[in-house]
């Protein structure tokens, strides 16, 4: 597997798949969560709505990875999968670590080979971002996955300089 850094919109990227750091509640919120349900429109939306009438109806818990529709994006899925808010207190990272590995597991049941990755947690749940990506590289890296290109899209100049040294092993 290759993993590349870009630094931009997660929405834009042409993938299989992108995955969204979504809230337990798979309704909605801000950041990226936002973004994808904006710019992919609302079949994401409805078919969220049936996971929670089905599978999830207490919500998507932490750690865990659904897949539905990418809607109007270039992608052809949306992986949600819900970061832990960040502790200062408890040691949440294997949680976090989860998120990527089975956002992994779930790209391998749909034969996915490209995927993006958002730094899960380091936004409105405020996880240090060199932190979110020494875990968000080391737990790519170290997954058995059929991806071939796995890439960290990342927002800001300053997420992008936490990825290239988590990237370069500092
Ligand atoms: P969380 O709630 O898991 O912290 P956020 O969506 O608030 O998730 O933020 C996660 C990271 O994604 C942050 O670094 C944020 O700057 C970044 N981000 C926000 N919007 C986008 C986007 N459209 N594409 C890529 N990254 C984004």
């Amino acid at each position: 597997m290759e993993i590349t850094l870009v630094r931009g919109d997660i929405t834009a990227q042409d993938v299989d798949a992108v995955v969204n750091a979504a809230n337990s509640s798979l309704l909605g919120g801000g950041g990226v969560d936002g973004a994808i349900h904006r710019r992919g429109g609302p079949a994401i939306l409805e078919e969220c709505r049936k996971l929670r009438a089905s599978h999830y109806g207490g919500g998507l818990p932490t750690g865990q990875a659904v897949a539905t529709t990418a809607g109007d994006l270039p992608a052809r899925w949306v992986i949600h999968t819900v970061g832990p808010v960040y502790s200062a207190t408890e040691d949440r990272s294997a949680q976090l670590a989860s998120c990527y590995r089975e956002s992994l597991r779930v790209a391998d049941e749909l034969d996915v080979r490209s995927i993006a990755f958002p730094a899960v947690s380091a936004g409105v749940y405020g996880w240090p971002m060199d932190d979110a990506a020494r875990i968000a590289v080391g737990t790519v890296r170290g997954t058995m996955t059929q991806v071939k290109d796995a890439r960290f899209v990342l927002f800001t100049p300053d997420a992008h300089e936490a990825f290239e040294r988590a990237l370069a092993g500092a």
